[in-house]
């Protein structure tokens, strides 16, 4: 960047992002940064409170990567090791690492709202897991605090709605419910759909940190959230009674550059040579795995499916289905050696499975992707609408099983894929699943996908929805720093 051009940005007022250590996480909000200065005007500081020291190498990919961005990106010290027990979940693990970082947060917020302008702090952003720790800060400081929530608006008014939701079942827990939850404007919500945290003891630490970014949303001045209307119609328009955050949509926001060296990247190479729409692409996000067995039943059953294929392969987890903790160490064990007998051999030339971090959104704007087998985290939902590309939704944890009933039964993108007995998935129904896609109901859920596709590319238009709120936020921001 020219000098000229670096004092120009010094001089704008300033935003900071406060992230958490998830990497779904940080990828839609390095995208939002990345809008804040290249179209609206103005700086942005992103901090991530880091969980492990050094942090993933996802992270470090992705750092690599936005280097020129013009965002500036500050990694804050991760918690010390032993602070939480080691059977601390995510979301545990991951409110502590922000509330950790709060003290530096301050230090590196305080001279910047005290500056005169130019240069001057106009908000705080906080990632939806950070808010009830981070919220503080800008109250201190007498700056507007925003939340970004990287989830839909489905999920987003479940939230809104849990301290009366948490009140009145005061007896019991959630999972025991025999009412669905019924938000307006979506399907009824059963009892297994809801978020791990929210299936979890109601004394429980998951459910303590839960229920608190619940509650923190509700003194905030303004949601941001990452979706349209088009793809939600009901986004915003049913708050919750008494409640009065303004909730505004500004997505879909995924990653626009390519994390790592992207062109070379041999999984386009290959994909290269295959013919359009003949690829499934089989990945469960950053931290999604399966059991050993299960593992070995979707080899079994890509296999079963005779469709070429792309394949993300995660070391399988002992236990259940979960999510692996904010991605991967580094140095850690990349031997295929849990694959069924001969699999490879058998496939070569027909599948590829990479055990590494992958450039997804360049994968999914691939001609030849004609169907995403995906977890349904919402980064990797919107990056397979934004392509087109239809889904099998096979939901892990989060709030995945809302978002896999809300693509197959409103969206109209995506076909559930069917469990069994003992939760199992077997490698019949996954080639079932996979050719209901590539050969029976694929063709509606393309078009289906495609009618969105041109939606999102409108709604970030320059004079499209999220982009018009997003630029009416902004303006605001500047008016008060
Ligand atoms: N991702 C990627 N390469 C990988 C795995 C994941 O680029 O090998 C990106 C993916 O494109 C998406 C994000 O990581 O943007 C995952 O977010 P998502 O919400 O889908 O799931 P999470 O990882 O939070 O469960
Ligand atoms: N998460 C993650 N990687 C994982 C598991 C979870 O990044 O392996 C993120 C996920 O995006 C979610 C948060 O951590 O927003 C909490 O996830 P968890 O499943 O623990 O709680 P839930 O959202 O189901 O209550």
């Amino acid at each position: 960047m020219a000098m000229g051009e670096v004092q120009e940005r010094a001089a704008r007022p300033r935003v900071l992002l406060v992230c958490s250590p998830c990497m779904g996480h940080l990828i839609p909000l390095v995208e939002l940064s990345r809008r804040l200065v290249s179209d609206h005007g103005l700086a942005a500081t992103l901090l991530f409170a880091a969980a492990t020291s050094p942090p993933s190498s996802e992270y470090l990919s992705l750092v690599a990567s936005i280097g020129a961005g013009g965002i500036d990106l500050v990694t804050l010290p991760a918690p010390p090791p032993d602070s939480l027990p080691s059977s601390a979940s995510v979301i545990v693990r991951a409110a502590h690492a922000v509330a950790s970082s709060v003290p530096r947060v301050r230090e590196l917020a305080r001279p910047l709202a005290a500056a005169a302008a130019p240069g001057r702090l106009a908000a705080l952003v906080v990632d939806v897991v950070g808010v009830a720790a981070a919220r503080g800060v800008a109250a201190e400081l007498g700056v507007p605090c925003y939340v970004f929530f990287t989830s839909p608006w489905m999920t987003l008014s479940l939230f809104l709605r849990l301290p009366e939701l948490d009140t009145a079942r005061s007896g019991g827990e959630h999972r025991d419910a025999t009412e669905p939850i019924c938000l307006p404007g979506y399907a009824p919500i059963h009892a297994h759909e809801l978020p791990r945290s929210m299936l979890a003891d109601r004394s429980s630490d998951s459910y303590a940190a839960f229920l608190s970014m619940a509650k923190g949303l509700r003194g905030v001045d303004g949601i941001l959230v990452n979706t349209f209307r088009e793809l939600e119609p009901a986004v915003g328009d049913h708050g919750v009674e008494g409640l009065e955050v303004p909730v505004h949509p500004i997505g879909p926001l995924v990653l626009t550059r390519p994390v790592g060296l992207d062109r070379d990247h041999e999984c386009l190479r290959w994909l290269d040579r295959q013919p359009r729409r003949s690829v499934v692409y089989v990945s469960f996000g950053s931290g999604g795995t399966l059991t050993w067995q299960q593992t070995a039943e979707l080899a079994l059953g890509l296999e079963l499916s005779r469709q070429r294929f792309v394949w993300v392969v995660k070391r399988p987890h002992q236990d259940t289905a979960s999510g692996s903790f904010f991605g991967t160490a580094r140095g850690e064990e990349t031997s295929m050696d849990f694959l069924p007998e001969g699999f490879i051999e058998r496939t070569t030339g027909i599948g590829l499975g990479i055990q590494a971090w992958v450039p997804q959104s360049a994968i999914l704007a691939h001609t030849s992707v004609g169907c995403f087998v995906t977890h349904c985290g919402w980064n990797s939902t919107l990056e397979s609408i934004m392509n087109a590309v239809p889904m099998v939704a096979w939901p892990l944890y989060a709030e995945q099983h809302m978002n896999a009933s809300m693509l197959e039964v409103q969206v109209g993108v995506a076909t559930r894929i069917k469990v069994g007995p003992d939760r199992f998935i077997s490698k019949e129904e996954v080639a079932s699943a996979i050719n209901r896609v590539m050969e029976g109901e694929g063709e509606r859920m393309v078009k289906r996908a495609s009618e969105l596709q041109d939606k999102s590319v409108r709604a970030l238009s320059k004079v499209g929805c999220s982009t018009q709120a997003l630029d009416h936020i902004t303006g605001t921001w500047k008016y008060l720093a």
